[in-house]
């Protein structure tokens, strides 16, 4: 469906709900000052897409979902595993192994049919970024490395498309609003990715289970806030600290020579495009993401890759343990893979060519 259908059906949508005088499900909302009808009726008529689907992202679409917003995209890479289950509210062990954006659609589904969820199981890189963000009226970033974030900023500063950047880890998270033009944006913040080893990720630092839930609730509130075109003017970047119980607001200046806002150069959009292999941080894995789409018949490999070693698949992905190394594949219709017991591209390479024929 065109996401301009989309907005039509929301809009009749909200005109029969109007009609009929079945506020019951925002009624709640309805008597906030802060919302009221014209503001329901604006997120009805609103679209936001949410960038990763982790502890953050799908508590970020579960909100927003129930808060009425109109059309919803949510965009993850990865499966549900076990170690998510501790901070990751919207999942449960009878997901383990299924795609997060899958699941986490459904589920916000069931709490809300008056509005329209799509997802997408793809990994956002500079090859897809703009066909699949496209242009919807805000975006929140739900995703769990800087690369990701420095490319949905190109993107968003490039089409003038809203973001709130999140993140959390340890028991602390942040918070800030991005309004193309008007505010900073995330480079004027950070101006480079940090060397690896220099941030923390929750692979390595951990995570407290409440913090996630915190940071996800503040942006969402930032979210809501630009669209109903409410959101504060002096832009600040939001720290909470859960443990301790701090909240910092710092002031973060335009940066007049800032590359991506000021000097309109996308580096993380207009990068190198080919095949993609990235280590993933504290995970022990390596993730190859092909140039071009393809589907992979995941039945029909599971079946030659049977008599080889051990597999186990379902409609979205497909694990294989390799009987001669310690090196674990989970390969995705799209072609995708993320191979386990390796850091060296190289080796990761070579068992994704050895199993994987394209
Ligand atoms: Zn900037």
């Amino acid at each position: 469906m065109a996401p301009n259908d989309c907005h039509k059906l929301v809009n009749a949508n909200f005109s029969a709900v109007n009609a009929r005088h079945e506020y019951a499900r925002y009624s709640r909302q309805l008597i906030l000052p802060e919302i009221g009808t014209d503001g329901q009726s604006a997120l009805l008529n609103s679209s936001v897409s949410i960038v990763g689907c982790g502890a953050t992202g799908s508590t970020v679409l579960n909100l927003l979902a129930r808060a009425g917003v109109g059309e919803l995209t949510v965009i993850d890479r990865d499966f549900v595993e076990l170690t998510n289950l501790q901070r990751q509210v919207l999942f449960n062990e009878g997901d383990l192994d299924l795609p997060k954006a899958l699941v986490a659609s459904e589920k916000v589904r069931r709490a809300n049919s008056d509005i329209i969820v799509h997802d997408i199981i793809k990994d956002l890189n500079p090859n897809n970024a703009e066909d699949i963000l496209g242009h919807p009226d805000l975006i929140v970033d739900g995703s769990d490395n800087m690369e990701t974030r420095f490319l949905v900023n190109d993107v968003c500063i490039k089409h003038e498309i809203p973001w709130v950047y999140c993140g959390a880890v340890g028991t602390h998270g942040m918070v800030m609003p991005i309004i193309p033009r008007a505010t900073p944006c995330l480079r004027c913040f950070i101006p480079n990715i940090p060397p690896q080893g220099v941030l923390q990720t929750c692979d390595l630092a951990g995570v407290l289970n409440t913090i996630p839930t915190i940071v996800a609730s503040i942006a969402t509130t930032e979210a809501i806030r630009i669209l109903l075109a409410k959101h504060a003017t002096d832009t600040k970047l939001i720290i909470y600290d859960v443990w301790e119980q701090t909240l910092q607001k710092m002031s973060v200046i335009k940066n007049p020579s800032c590359r991506c806002c000021a000097q309109s150069q996308f580096e993380f959009l207009d990068a190198k495009k080919g095949d993609k292999i990235t280590t993933l941080c504290g995970r022990d894995a390596v993730q190859i993401t092909p140039a071009r789409d393809g589907t992979i018949k995941l039945a029909e490999l599971a079946g030659i890759l049977d008599r080889i070693g051990q597999v186990k698949h379902n409609e979205y992905t497909l694990l294989f343990k390799d009987p001669h190394t310690d090196f674990e594949m989970t390969l995705f219709r799209d072609g995708r893979a993320i191979i386990k017991g390796t850091r060296d591209p190289e080796a990761a390479k070579s068992i994704y060519a050895r199993y994987v024929a394209r």
